[in-house]
């Protein structure tokens, strides 16, 4: 039964309001979801909701008929996901996952950093009318610094890989960060989980000579810790 469970697993991530509303349809109807794509019964009886009591006898007549009911039920999850309780926690769960560009407001951005070696975005960008701009680092995990340490570091996306070794050679103790390093548009301390720090730069440094890049220069974490910042 691990198959038919790993398909309707699938189905209801393709679809998750929809899938949501469908539970509570069939606790109270019986009515197995408009899965159309069910391929047996025993799908149906993987369902934790409709399981128990949902024979498989009545699968064929549901599946192949959609009631109108449940399809308006489904637009109506569609159309609440934007307002109600399921749809922003299924825009959250989207979110984490794939990282977007980062909240800006007036001339700051906020990043966030996790135990889990990401930021929460993959790019920035920079009102074109603010001469200096901000970027603020809160680290939402609990690991130290030592372990889970996380800054924003700016250089143009061709020096990217050089300024994070020299910023490995330069230790823990400099922030992984070369002293001096004129490459270096801007970077944030290094901060451990439930830390804050920020950095201002001037944007005129990065109207012209990029594309540029913010990252961490936390042995390893560039891998996954870059994105994108731009003038917009
Ligand atoms: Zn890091």
């Amino acid at each position: 039964m691990k198959l038919p469970a790993t398909l309707l697993a699938a189905a209801c991530a393709l679809a998750l309001s929809a899938c949501g509303d469908d539970s509570r349809d069939s606790a109270t109807t019986a009515t197995p979801p408009p899965a159309a794509t069910a391929p047996t019964g025993d799908t149906a009886g993987a369902d934790p909701a409709s399981g128990p009591e949902a024979p498989g006898t009545q699968v064929p007549a549901d599946a192949t008929t959609p009631p109108a009911g449940d399809t308006a039920a489904a637009g109506t999850a569609a159309g609440e996901t934007g307002t109600t309780g399921t749809g922003p926690a299924a825009t959250d769960a989207s979110s984490s996952g794939a990282a977007g560009q980062a909240a800006v407001e007036g001339c700051t951005a906020n990043v966030e950093g996790n135990d889990r070696m990401q930021y929460n975005v993959s790019s920035i960008v920079v009102p074109a009318s603010c001469s200096e701009f901000t970027i603020k680092l809160t680290h939402t995990g609990q690991l130290p610094e030592a372990a889970m340490g996380h800054n924003v570091v700016i250089t143009a996306a061709s020096d990217m890989a050089a300024v994070s070794a020299d910023g490995i050679s330069a230790g823990a103790g400099a922030g992984y960060v070369k002293s001096g390093d004129n490459r270096i548009v801007a970077a944030t301390d290094m901060i451990g989980g439930g830390e804050s720090t920020s950095v201002t730069f001037d944007v005129a440094k990065i109207k012209s000579g990029g594309p540029y890049q913010f990252f961490c220069s936390f042995p390893g974490h560039a891998a996954l810790m870059k994105g994108t910042i731009s003038v917009g």
